[in-house]
């Protein structure tokens, strides 16, 4: 049997939400920022997506 390896590597405790993240970079249209905890740098709209996943499905958005 094959077995097929996880492509994720297992994370260690809980995943990092980035509750405190400092602006690192400023571009015209994009903010990047860093968080504190896990030091990773990501951009700012990254951030609003993912904690905005946990709640958007709440309101149905149609236009
Ligand atoms: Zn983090």
């Amino acid at each position: 049997m094959t077995s097929k390896p996880s492509s994720q590597p297992s994370k260690p405790g809980q995943p990092c939400k980035h509750p405190r993240v400092q602006i690192v970079s400023r571009d015209e249209d994009a903010e990047f920022v860093e968080c504190l905890e896990c030091r990773e740098i990501f951009e700012s709209s990254e951030l609003k997506d993912m904690s905005i996943e946990e709640r958007v499905e709440k309101e149905t958005q149609e236009s």
